[in-house]
């Protein structure tokens, strides 16, 4: 693909094609950039040039997650006794979302794989959504503690799954197509081709941000080599799972995961009892009832049960079933644990059967 360059000051003509494409969500860096809770994400209601001159590309990933434009957290799905499937045409308006990481559009990827892939499995209330998605990532600039996407096989930029790609270069930025609809939007900013000196600055900045990744993860790489096997094989033991002792089940960590997907339905019915409306909503293998089945009986009942099982899907049945791990090491788990765990340590200690911090 070619890449392009647009200055800094042209950015608003880029915003402005985006909004007129649809609803602009962008994740936006506020005034503490080491802070990962500072990077979230907001809808851009007005054009105010001021606002957007001062726009700076995220170092990394937000904070939010961006399943829910995918998966809202509850809908409804159906109304009885109609049996009547809510209506599920496409929108005619797009959602773009402005500033999303590789890690990101990893997850994104895993969910069509879930809910697309398979005709007899697809899901049509997340193709509709799906569908009306236009995808404007950005490479990521710096790391955070608990980001380990290198140990996954996957970069801190995104190589494809985008419409347009954001590199944010010395004087400007360098922009990339990866869709028809990425390309007609560089057609309408018409910018010239990137200079071979702003191409070099791209990828050595790149380099820089894996660079420290493998640095920084450096000390969980044996227990990433062959995660599917370690994990299989440690799921029937109890040694080695002692950092994930001081869960308290709180669910935090599958509803922050952006590919953690489960759900579950529930009917409301309406006061005489006649007619009720289905909903779907998320739920958490972490919960103690999840796994909860007619007369009680409950397989996953003690808490470290769920932990493993958590784990067993992520790196062993998914692995199994796709191909590829459930995660895509952006670290908002270790981020949001109320028991304060990291999964790299976690996977290091079933691996060595000690704690590695
Ligand atoms: S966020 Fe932490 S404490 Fe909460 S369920 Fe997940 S692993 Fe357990
Ligand atoms: S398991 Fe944790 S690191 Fe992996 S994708 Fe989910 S939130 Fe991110």
């Amino acid at each position: 693909m070619d890449i392009y360059f647009l200055p800094k000051d042209e950015l608003t003509e880029l915003i402005e094609i985006l909004r007129e494409t649809g609803k602009v969500f962008w994740t936006r860096e506020r005034d503490l950039p080491s802070n990962l809770e500072n990077i979230r994400t907001i809808r851009i209601e007005e054009l105010d040039e001021e606002y957007i001159m001062d726009y700076r590309v995220p170092g990394l990933r937000a904070y939010d997650i961006f399943k829910s434009f995918l998966l809202p957290l509850n809908f409804k799905v159906a109304e009885y006794p109609d049996k009547k499937w809510i209506d599920v045409e496409l929108n005619a308006k797009k959602t773009v979302l402005l500033g999303l990481k590789s890690c990101d559009l990893v997850a994104f990827s895993m969910l069509d794989a879930v809910f697309l892939e398979d005709p007899e499995f697809m899901d049509p209330f997340y193709k509709k959504n799906r569908e009306s998605i236009v995808i404007v990532s950005s490479d990521c600039s710096r790391i955070g503690d608990s980001c380990f996407c290198n140990l996954l096989g996957n970069t801190p930029y995104a190589t494809s799954g985008f419409d347009l790609n954001i590199s944010e270069v010395s004087d400007g930025y360098l922009l990339e197509s990866g869709s028809p609809l990425g390309e007609e939007i560089l057609e309408e900013l018409s910018l010239p081709g990137a200079r071979k000196k702003g191409i070099e600055e791209r990828d050595k900045r790149r380099e820089k941000v894996l660079k420290d990744l493998e640095k920084q993860n450096s000390k969980f790489l044996k227990a990433f080599s062959d995660l599917s096997k370690l994990v299989s094989e440690g799921y029937y033991r109890d040694e080695g799972w002692e950092p994930g002792s001081t869960c308290v089940s709180c669910g935090a960590c599958t509803n922050v995961c952006p590919v953690c997907y489960c759900f579950t339905l529930f009917d409301r019915f309406d006061k005489k009892g006649e007619k009720s409306k289905r909903f779907m909503v998320w739920d958490s293998c972490q919960y103690k009832g999840f796994s909860q089945m007619a007369g009680g009986m409950n397989p996953r009942f003690p808490m470290m049960e769920r932990f493993k099982n958590r784990y067993y899907h992520k790196f062993f049945r998914f692995y199994e079933r796709y191909g590829k791990y459930k995660c895509t090491g952006c670290g908002r788990c270790i981020d949001n644990c109320l028991g304060d765990i990291d999964m790299r340590e976690v996977l290091a200690s079933v691996k060595i059967g000690k704690v590695v911090k």
